[in-house]
């Protein structure tokens, strides 16, 4: 650790738990052992309201993933894991989610250190959505079942269906929600009777390896859970290819979801894929402006906009816009930018130096392009990765900043006349992950949302989540879901057994 993060961690306070682990040399997490790559190789851990140096944790090799899937093909193909009862599984999922739930303050100061959001919201929304899921989806092993039916062929049978796990999960997890993603991906999996390897970003390993101790202590058996920290290009990459690997479930960038798709479906592996967005939202003439404001801001601006589902295309309708514009500036004016660790902080830094290079040039080009830049934008003279968050108005359904997802503070703007135009603004579009629509009147609301392309509808609210709800994408967003009954469907083999009767 540099001197930079020392003096930030000093000058904030973090618990003694966080400053131990912090200080160990950080090892990967394969069959139950903690172990460096196997050739001896390191990436730099970085925090991102200095810029300084954490600490180093292991870039593995594919030999490393190799010995990961050979853990976890043995657990499946009737190691312990695989005979445990359902009820069994439900003990220690449940146990993990209390262990989760004991060490929350530690985690939560670990996101906000290793990803500069906001510590608040990291115990609030991460960590508590971590325990959320895994306390759902803990639930579910002793009620999945399969069906007996009557045939009408001719003959005497009995016909019934068998749920069975999939096999061996490889999940790739992005860096902004580190490990609540990882667990929407994880506890389903583990609830069906899968085991897993998780490959966190390079740019956010810790909690998960912090999680991965959890896992240990909460006595599920080894190999059955496996962490492999290091590069997607190799990890992630060699995993759509590996042998004994079945299903593959990414969330991150469309182009890499693209890619890892192609080369899994390829290999005849099952594929979750959860991608960008740049999901609409419709402010329509009867919205009580105030609270719309509000809830649009933090739909866009939250986690510094580093959102999937965030609500970057707000289109207003127009006898209400230039009111609705003003609200939203006079919002945003309130929100407080520091440093993740600060217990008030709303707008954190970016992840890294490279998605405030990212960011910028979005900005960049939207003046060039011609849209209105009506608020923000600036990138803060101080250390760490810090970017006012950006509004801008007039924007024309060509300029890049209205196509492209941009994962960052910046909010593009324009006005509708009717619903006709609202909804060929909001579906012109690749991606389909979400949308909101703020109006109090019912049956514009109903005749909307059958019209908008995305998987999440919000009325009145952005980014509301609970595991008990799907959430994925429609078009370039991806396809399959996390959360929710439905995941277990990703999740799951039927097998249809047909017995002769005498
Ligand atoms: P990313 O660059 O696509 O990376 C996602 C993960 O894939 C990381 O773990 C990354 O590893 C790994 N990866 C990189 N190259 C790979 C390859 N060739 N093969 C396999 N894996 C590879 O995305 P990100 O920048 O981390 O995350 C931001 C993106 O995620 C945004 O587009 C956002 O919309 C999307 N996202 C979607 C959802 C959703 O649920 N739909 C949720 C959150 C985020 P390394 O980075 O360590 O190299
Ligand atoms: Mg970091």
């Amino acid at each position: 650790m540099d001197d930079n993060v020392r003096n930030y961690l000093d000058h904030y306070g973090v618990s003694d738990a966080t400053r131990r682990f912090l200080a160990k040399p950080q090892k990967m997490f394969i069959d139950g052992a903690w172990v460096d790559a196997s050739n001896g190789a390191t990436f730099d851990i970085f925090e991102p309201s200095t810029g300084g140096l954490v600490g180093r944790a292991p870039s593995g090799t594919t030999e490393d993933l190799d010995r990961a899937v050979h853990a976890a093909r043995r657990q499946f193909d009737g190691g312990a894991w695989r005979r445990l009862k359902p009820l069994e599984r439900e003990r220690l999922l449940h146990r993990l989610a209390d262990l989760i739930e004991l060490h929350a303050d530690e985690l939560a100061e670990i996101e906000a250190i290793d990803m500069g959001k906001s510590v608040t919201f990291a115990r609030e929304i991460d960590i508590q959505g971590t325990v959320d899921t895994f306390r759902y989806f803990a639930g579910w092993p002793s009620k999945l079942h399969g069906r007996t039916v009557e045939p009408s062929i001719p003959g005497n049978y009995l016909a019934y269906t068998r749920k069975e796990p999939l096999g061996v999960v490889a999940a790739i997890v992005p860096w902004n929600f580190p490990l609540q993603t990882m667990a929407w991906k994880l506890a389903a999996a583990l609830a069906v009777g899968c085991t897993v390897i998780v490959k966190p970003a390079e740019l956010t390993s810790l909690s998960t390896l912090r999680f991965a101790e959890l896992v240990q202590e909460a006595g599920i058996p080894d190999g059955v859970v496996n962490i492999v920290t290091g590069r997607g290009s190799v990890i992630g990459a060699a995993m759509s290819t590996h042998p004994g690997i079945d299903k593959v479930t990414f969330t991150g960038s469309t182009p890499v979801g693209q890619e890892v798709g192609r080369t899994a479906v390829g290999n005849l592996k099952h594929v979750t894929l959860e991608l960008g967005g740049k999901s609409p939202v419709l402010v329509l003439d009867d919205a009580d402006i105030a609270s719309a404001a509000k809830a649009v801001v933090n739909g866009v601006f939250f986690n510094s906009g580093q959102v999937c589902d965030a609500g970057t295309r707000v289109y207003v309708q127009r006898s209400v816009h230039d009111a609705f514009l003003d609200e939203l500036v006079a919002v945003t004016k309130t929100l407080k930018i520091a440093p993740g660790l600060d217990r008030d902080c709303y707008i954190g830094p970016l992840v890294s130096a490279q998605q405030k290079k990212v960011v910028s040039s979005y900005i960049a080009a939207g003046r060039r392009e011609g849209a209105e830049l009506i608020h923000g934008g600036v990138s803060l003279d101080r250390p760490g990765h810090f970017i006012e968050p950006a509004i801008f108005a007039r924007c024309k359904p060509e300029m890049t900043i209205v196509r492209e997802e941009i994962f960052g503070p910046v909010l593009v703007t324009d006005a509708f006349d009717d619903l006709d135009d609202a909804v060929t603004l909001a579906n012109d579009t690749p991606f389909g992950l979400a949308a909101a629509i703020y109006s109090n009147d019912l049956s514009r609301v109903h005749g909307l949302i059958p019209r908008l392309h995305a998987g999440s509808i919000y009325v009145n609210a952005h980014s509301t989540i609970d595991p008990s709800m799907p959430f994925g994408g429609f078009k370039a967003s991806g396809f399959g879901k996390d959360l929710g009954p439905e995941q277990l469907d990703y999740l799951m083999e039927t097998k249809a057994v047909w017995i002769t009767l005498p």
